[in-house]
Parts: structure tokens; sequence; C-alpha cells
């Protein structure tokens, strides 16, 4: 299960970096009011945002993929991987929907499409809330909430 975890981080942190490429494009490319969206900080920040946690994520992926290659534990690496980069990469998606606008549905713009495929990592292999009880109770030491 752990490797699945580590794959479905990875494969989370390409969804939403893929996007994120897409919406900073988007951003530099559209004018509204004689300027590109890209150059209003309200369209810029969410995007820098979502960098700085699809990067995190993706350190604890390698970290998790390290440890397994070492034939270490990995669990609690591994869920939170998988936990933190399904958040990272829907919140880089959602973003990239947002920033397109209108656009966003539109298919040939492929975020309707990453946003949908990322969604799925929230949910499998593991839900979030199995995750946290997992951290909750083999890395803090909580008794079993389920
Ligand atoms: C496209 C797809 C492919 C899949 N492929 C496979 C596969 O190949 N092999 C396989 O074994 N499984 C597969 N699954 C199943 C997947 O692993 C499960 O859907 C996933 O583990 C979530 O379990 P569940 O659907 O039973 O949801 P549930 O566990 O019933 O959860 C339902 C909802 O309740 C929430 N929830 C659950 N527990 C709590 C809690 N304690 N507190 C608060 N909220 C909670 C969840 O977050 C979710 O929102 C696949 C699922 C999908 C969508």
């Amino acid at each position: 299960m752990n490797p699945e975890r580590i794959l479905v981080a990875a494969e989370s942190v390409g969804l939403g970096r893929n996007a994120l490429q897409r919406a900073s494009r988007y951003a530099k490319e559209r004018i509204v009011f004689d300027r590109p969206i890209g150059m209003n900080q309200g369209a810029q920040h969410p995007l820098a945002e979502c960098w700085m946690h699809l990067e995190a994520a993706n350190l604890m992926a390698m970290k998790a993929a390290t440890l397994y290659d070492q034939q270490q534990p990995c669990g609690a690496e591994s869920n939170a991987a998988k936990y933190l980069a399904a958040e990272a990469g829907y919140k880089a998606a959602e973003t990239a929907m947002l920033t397109l606008g209108g656009f966003g549905y539109a298919k040939e713009f492929h975020i309707e499409r990453l946003l949908r495929e990322v969604m799925l990592f929230r949910i499998a292999p593991v839900s979030g809330q199995l995750v946290k009880c997992f951290i909750g109770e083999k890395v803090l030491g909580l008794p079993k909430s389920y």
C-alpha cells in the first residue's frame, strides 16, 4: 500500500503542476482592462501559494520514496505524502479553474479534466480522514478512533 500512496502523491503533484503551468500561461496572455490578469496580485498570489504547496508535498513524496527504497518503515510519510499532494494538487487545479474563469470549463484548456482527475486522489486509494486517523494513532499515539 505504501508504494501506491507514493505513486498517487507523485501523480497528484504532476496534475497540480500541469494545472499551474496552464494557469500561469493563461494569466500572462489574458488581457482585462489593458493589463494581463497575472499582473494583479489577487491573481498571482494564489498561484504562488499553489507552487509552494506542491513543492512541499513533492518533498514529502521524495522522502517517502527514499525510505521505501531503503526498505525502512514509511507508512507515516507515504500517507502524509498522499494527503498533502492530493490537497495541493486539487487546490492548484481549482485555482487554475478560477484563473481561467469561464474558459476553465472549455475542454481544450484541459483544466476541467485535471480538476476531475486530481479530485479522485482526495478519495482513493484512502480518504483524507483515514490518513488523519493513521497519523493520529500510529504517529501521535492517540486512541484508535474508528
Ligand atoms: C476511480 C476509483 C477507483 C478505485 N479503484 C480501487 C481499486 O483498484 N482497488 C480498491 O481496493 N479500491 C478502489 N477504489 C476504492 C477506494 O479505495 C475507496 O473509494 C476509498 O478508499 C474511500 O472509501 P469509500 O469509497 O468506502 O468511502 P468511505 O470510507 O465510505 O467514505 C465516504 C465519505 O466519508 C468520509 N469519511 C470516511 N470516514 C470518515 C471519518 N472517520 N470521519 C469523517 N469522514 C469520514 C470520506 O472522506 C468520504 O467523504 C477506487 C475508487 C475510485 C473512485
